[in-house]
């Protein structure tokens, strides 16, 4: 980080970005006043665009001081330009792949067995995902995102098995804002073989490839790794579409279905409440 100087202004900028939280029903939704963040929250990702543009993922297009460390023999685990949690990486596959979470559901859950101090997550290529064109995970610290922070407390006592077997358990997640689903197993390969099942049972919109979600997925103990799949109605809530006092510019991915919810712009900060963030959270996750 000490060699990146921009990254490492970005992060420093970090610790003065405003926050404040909301109580939502019963859960708790954290907002972030993030401007760093545009880059991503306003991103074009139609196919056409991307096709144009350089991919910032792959080797060759990074900044040469952006250094990064394998993971998995297949990965590089980079520091995210773009942070929005105090410590946050960017794991691009090291080749230039479309964004599709079967066939490497397996290696996220390796990660979280690992690295077992950090969340991680996924963002499906219409579900928050910067570059739907290369395949990638984000990881980054533990205890900020309500749905993760607050998990023993609040969400974990209140979830219902769904189906045990293949050496872990599917759960419905209950009592947050949106539907998920919550599996815990203690191996990745354990893992793999219940997320078919739950992926299996997840509509694939029309025109595209895999079904719509976001997923975190952090370890609660080393016999209880943990991956929430939320799945998606929208890639964007209309308020982004809006024009004038009613355009809110929140652009949902894992973080925000999780409870963060990221506002690049001030206005939108200061007009986030309770019952606005409830609707964006709903719009776009399934209920
Ligand atoms: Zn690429």
């Amino acid at each position: 980080m000490t060699c990146w100087s921009d990254a490492r202004k970005k992060y420093e900028q970090l610790d003065q970005v405003l926050t404040k939280e909301l109580a939502v029903d019963n859960c708790h939704v954290g907002v972030q006043y993030n401007p760093v963040r545009m880059v991503s929250t306003g991103a074009k990702v139609d196919a056409k665009t991307i096709r144009r543009r350089s991919c910032f993922l792959c080797e060759m297009n990074r900044p040469a001081d952006q250094t990064g460390m394998p993971l998995l023999g297949k990965y590089h685990f980079l520091l995210n330009p773009n942070p929005i949690l105090p410590r946050h990486y960017t794991i691009p596959l090291r080749h230039h792949n479309r964004q599709q979470i079967q066939g490497h559901y397996e290696d996220l859950m390796k990660m979280v067995k690992k690295l077992d101090n950090l969340l991680f997550f996924y963002n499906g290529p219409l579900c928050g995902a910067s570059a739907p064109d290369h395949m990638h995970f984000q990881a980054g610290s533990r205890g900020v995102v309500p749905l993760e922070r607050d998990w023993k407390e609040v969400y974990r006592p209140q979830m219902s098995c769904l189906r045990k077997g293949d050496g872990g358990t599917v759960y419905q997640l209950n009592g947050y804002l949106c539907a998920g689903y919550v599996i815990i197993a203690s191996t990745a390969e354990a893992h793999e073989a219940l997320f078919d099942s739950v992926y299996s049972m997840l509509p694939v919109p029309e025109g595209e490839y895999e079904p719509m979600m976001n997923i975190l997925a952090w370890a609660d103990s080393e016999e209880e790794l943990v991956s929430v799949v939320l799945p998606r109605a929208k890639h964007r809530p209309d308020c982004y579409h809006a024009e004038g006092d009613a355009k809110t510019l929140v652009s949902p991915g894992a973080l925000d279905m999780g409870g963060l919810l990221i506002t690049p712009r001030e206005e939108d900060f200061k007009k986030m409440n309770a019952q606005l963030a409830k609707a964006i959270i709903q719009e776009c996750g399934v209920e």
